[in-house]
């Protein structure tokens, strides 16, 4: 019995084709940049003598002006960054998805929208005072999201989806940004409002009032929170930076479009905010008023529409500001990535270190020309210092590329000490305007462009593996596969990958190929589709005559058409938002056809019991932000803030499930039953607010610790082939599962598994005519898609979303905080993943009890038939998950310039492809499991 190892052979070989397939999209599709925890640090003149030069130890008093000791300070090549003076302080208002047309005036307008004409303060205070006052148009860089936003105008970077950064878990900002560099130079900042960036930027604030605020259709509450602290703040002289986020306007504009009364009044209580705070301050204060994002005619954001794009920038100063026109100009676009080294400036730090943005000098005050090149000496230094670390850290931008850039940069640096006069000093400015924007522009097209090449050519890999592997479980009969996988077919595979990656590493050895683990993908993917392929043509023959032989049966048809549909509604947004109902509707209606099939009472009472675990679990499911006024799973996922209710029925499903398997499951029951017990004392002890944390972590630690055991007792050999391993497989998994869900989670585990429980029984009751075990009827792949359909269901089921907002990070620190031991973030990825993704796992390692069990089952026949059997189940199985992702990949391709790309369809491609992962490796587990214990001898029946 060598094949059997072949067969697990083939199912890692598959797995990592589709697994490499999806990684190389990835790469492609998901924009990363690299952060780095660089700061930017600035000596101060004192530090300085006339001369230009560090003073040292020497007290020598001299006498020369400010503005000469700077022009001596830039006629010295190499010097430092210098801090300049600080132009008092500043008042930054953030009205979220200010759009710049709220802010146009027109008194002409006859019949004003009710977003029109709204802000007429700017328009006045313009007129009376037009040096005091300035009004751009300001652009952000897509996605137009409020966490991304908020990152890039505190940082002055671009905003990316995936920040490739060092800290796995936390959503702290790693990388140097406007409030460091103020708190860092002794200044006090003070926040108000929206709570985004005390979780992004804790423990930097003077004093800090913020809100929980994911809730978009509560116009209000927010707005009144600050309202009723910022006058008060205002009138304070204690902090120089003051940090204040109002929410209503993005939220009229979600619930009912800017085309609204209710987008009128917040407009209208903005005018009036404004109107109040400018009145308070003082005239050496700085006033920003601006806008992360705009808004569509529907109110939304998040895309790169001109109309999202296009925010407001108003600032206001009573004692006037420098800038000439026509930099001056109403109405000019300027970009968000200016604002943190503006910001900077203001306060005579330089830009924070990963910043890419021009100082805007006419909402700065007016300065001096030495003070204005010390300025923009400073923001060049910055920039040359992030192409080198960038260079060094990354290599994503060709060298070539930056040592032009950094040589560009230098030389203006060195042209600064020869600008004397205004004139030259403007001259100057635009081209350093120039060449930061072409800086800008090499970073954009390596972070925000898709790399199209590479998705496509995943894709096709994706295609190709999906369809010959589908020939060969569809079309081969599976009597023959044994001999198939008894052939060298297998090790020949095995040997061709291993040459492929030894050639791919040599040629990159030798420099011909420059990226080494797509030329290794693309290779090793090419060369199985060939080897497939000529096994699909050798088998030609099975293959065509089982066409002819006539159709398969409805249920499976049905079967198949479910998958597809489900695969189907990848491609639309407004579906992927439904998916949990969609998923539980279709598994139930497939379930129901095999029952319909069987006709017995017995079958259609388990599928009425089905359908009622999937029901419960509705209430589990939770809904996202998209589906209206409910955020109901978000916030409860630990232990410690369950209700008693909820805590009761963790305790007791996890009592039940074990009473019940114990006895079922011989002396492996102990070890479940002690795991059990061990879960259930972690959530008692670490409950309520008289909970004590670290010994109900202790608790937890020790039910791994015996999962861990149990685990590895799995593998001692069983008499009676692989049922009783793989039940007790599963019921680890619950366990585990349970366990990462939290007290408030763990009866939906209990509930996947009963559901699955049902199914199985269902399925066991399928025979072909009077024949007691028929291989093509049990492993049809009607029972694989309707399993496969289950297992995509329970990731809904156990209460997740396909969004990042509702990716929980308890689990990771449940059993202790990771992050101090050397494997720390590997085990924080672990724990999440298994949150995740635990159910489809789970589904994936119990695919082979889908032909063994019952009376029915393969379990009876010989073991190459058992092994024939688990194996095309398996295929099929994962096969259901690779179209899946397939699906999910290509929509993504298709809408990478939608609306909702960063909010659904990137969301959906991550959650769908861990799934794939998951119910892989499930399946992986599962099938080593049963080719470990499959009798080596036929029994006699
Ligand atoms: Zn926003
Ligand atoms: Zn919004």
């Amino acid at each position: 019995m060598k094949e059997k190892w072949n067969f697990i052979f083939y199912l890692i070989w598959f797995s990592y084709l589709i697994m490499s397939a999806v990684l190389m999209f990835g790469h492609g599709f998901l924009l990363s940049r690299k952060t780095m925890s660089d700061i930017t640090e600035c000596q101060h003149l004192e530090t300085f003598d006339c001369s230009g030069r560090e003073r040292g130890n020497s007290s020598i008093e001299e006498s020369c002006t400010l503005d000469e000791k700077i022009k001596q300070i830039l006629s010295v090549t190499g010097s430092p960054l210098i801090c300049a003076p600080s132009h008092g302080r500043v008042v930054f208002i953030l009205v979220d998805a200010l759009r710049y047309d709220f802010t146009e005036y027109d008194d002409k307008l006859e019949n004003p929208l009710p977003y029109q004409n709204r802000l007429p303060v700017m328009q006045r205070t313009l007129e009376l005072c037009p040096d005091c006052v300035r009004l751009f148009r300001f652009i952000a860089d897509p996605p137009t999201t409020t966490l991304q936003r908020v990152k890039a105008l505190v940082t002055g970077s671009l905003p990316t989806f995936i920040d490739a950064s060092s800290n796995f878990a936390a959503m702290e900002l790693q990388e140097d940004n406007i409030i460091d560099q103020v708190v860092n130079a002794g200044h006090h900042a003070v926040l108000l409002g929206d709570d985004t960036w005390s979780r992004l930027m804790p423990r930097r604030w003077f004093r800090a009032h913020t809100m929980y605020s994911f809730h978009t259709w509560d116009l209000d509450t927010v707005d009144i929170e600050v309202d009723s602290k910022i006058y008060d703040e205002l009138k304070k002289d204690d902090w120089d930076l003051l940090v204040a986020h109002y929410l209503g306007v993005d939220h009229a504009g979600h619930r009912y479009g800017p085309n609204h009364s209710e987008m009128k009044r917040k407009l209208d209580e903005t005018n009036a905010r404004i109107e109040k705070i400018i009145e308070i301050i003082p005239k050496d204060v700085i006033l920003y008023v601006v806008g992360d994002h705009g808004m569509t005619e529907s109110g939304d954001h998040g895309g790169e529409s001109k109309a999202e794009r296009t925010a407001a920038m108003f600032a206001y100063r009573g004692a006037g500001f420098g800038g000439q026109s026509p930099d001056i100009q109403t109405g000019r676009e300027v970009q968000q990535t200016d604002l943190a080294p503006t910001m900077s400036a203001a306060f005579g730090r330089p830009p924070p270190a990963p910043s890419l943005g021009n100082i805007l000098f006419p909402v700065l005050p007016k300065m001096t020309v030495a003070e204005t090149l010390l300025h923009l000496t400073n923001s060049l230094k910055q920039v040359s210092q992030y192409l080198v670390r960038y260079g060094e850290e990354s290599q994503q931008v060709s060298l070539d590329r930056l040592a032009h850039l950094i040589n560009a940069t230098r030389e203006q640096i060195e042209k600064a000490a020869t600008v004397k006069t205004e004139d030259d000093l403007s001259i100057y400015v635009s081209n350093v305007r120039l060449l930061m924007d072409n800086v800008r522009i090499v970073f954009r097209e390596v972070w925000v462009e898709f790399d199209t090449v590479s998705m496509l050519r995943a894709l096709l890999l994706l295609i190709l593996v999906i369809f010959f592997n589908w020939l060969i479980v569809e079309g081969i009969p599976i009597e023959r596969l044994p001999n198939i996988f008894a052939s060298t077919f297998v090790s020949c595979g095995l040997i061709s990958m291993a040459i492929c990656v030894s050639v791919c590493y040599t040629v990159f050895h030798f420099e011909l190929l420059e990226d080494v683990h797509h030329g290794v993908i693309l290779s090793t993917g090419l060369i199985s589709s060939a080897l497939t392929c000529v096994l699909v043509i050798m088998h030609w023959d099975g293959i065509s005559q089982r066409w002819y032989e006539g159709r398969s049966p409805i249920y499976e048809r049905f079967a198949r058409g479910a998958l597809m549909a489900s695969a189907a509604v990848l491609l639309s947004n407004s579906y992927i938002i439904e998916e949990g109902a969609e998923l539980s509707f279709l598994a139930l209606s497939v379930l129901g056809t095999i029952a319909w099939n069987i006709g017995t009472i017995k079958a259609f009472t388990l599928w009425v019991g089905f359908g009622a675990t999937l029901v419960i679990s509705r209430s589990y499911r939770g809904c996202r932000e998209e589906q209206g006024d409910c955020w109901t799973s978000i916030g409860v996922g630990s232990t410690g803030q369950a209700s008693r209710t909820a805590l009761v029925m963790a305790l007791g499903s996890m009592a039940a499930v074990v009473a019940i398997a114990r006895r079922h499951v011989g002396w492996r029951g102990h070890g479940v039953v002690l795991a059990g017990l061990f879960a259930c004392a972690h959530w008692a002890l670490g409950w309520g607010a008289l909970g004590s944390p670290s010994r109900s972590r202790q608790l937890a630690r020790g039910s791994w610790l015996i999962l861990g055991s149990m685990f590895v007792l799995l593998w001692k050999r069983e008499r009676f082939g692989a049922i009783l391993p793989l039940i007790v497989c599963s019921l680890l998994f619950f366990i585990a599962n349970a366990l990462v869900l939290g007290a408030s989670f763990a009866p939906s585990a209990a509930l996947g598994l009963l559901a699955g429980y049902l199914a199985l029984n269902v399925v066991s009751m399928m025979k072909n005519g009077n024949s007691k075990f028929s291989l093509s009827t049990r492993c049809s792949s009607s029972v694989a898609c309707m399993w496969a359909l289950l297992a995509s269901y329970q990731f809904y089921g156990t209460g997740h979303h396909a969004t990042l907002g509702h990716v929980r990070w308890a689990p990771a620190f449940h059993a202790g905080d990771p992050n101090y031991l050397p494997i720390g973030p590997f085990v924080t990825g672990a724990l999440v993943s298994l949150e995740l993704f635990g159910m489809p796992f789970m589904f994936g390692a119990a695919v082979p009890l889908l032909a063994l069990w019952g009376r029915n089952g393969a379990a009876a026949a010989g073991p190459r038939t058992q092994m024939a059997a688990v194996f095309t189940l398996c295929l099929k199985f994962g096969l259901c998950f690779a179209v899946r992702v397939f699906m999910s990949a290509l929509s993504a391709t298709i809408h990478c310039r939608h609306l909702m790309i960063w909010g659904v369809f990137t969301p959906k491609l991550l959650f769908e492809s861990g799934a794939c992962a998951a119910a892989l490796l499930g399946t992986v587990v599962g099938a080593t499991l049963t080719a470990w214990h499959v009798p080596t001898q036929i029994k006699p029946s």
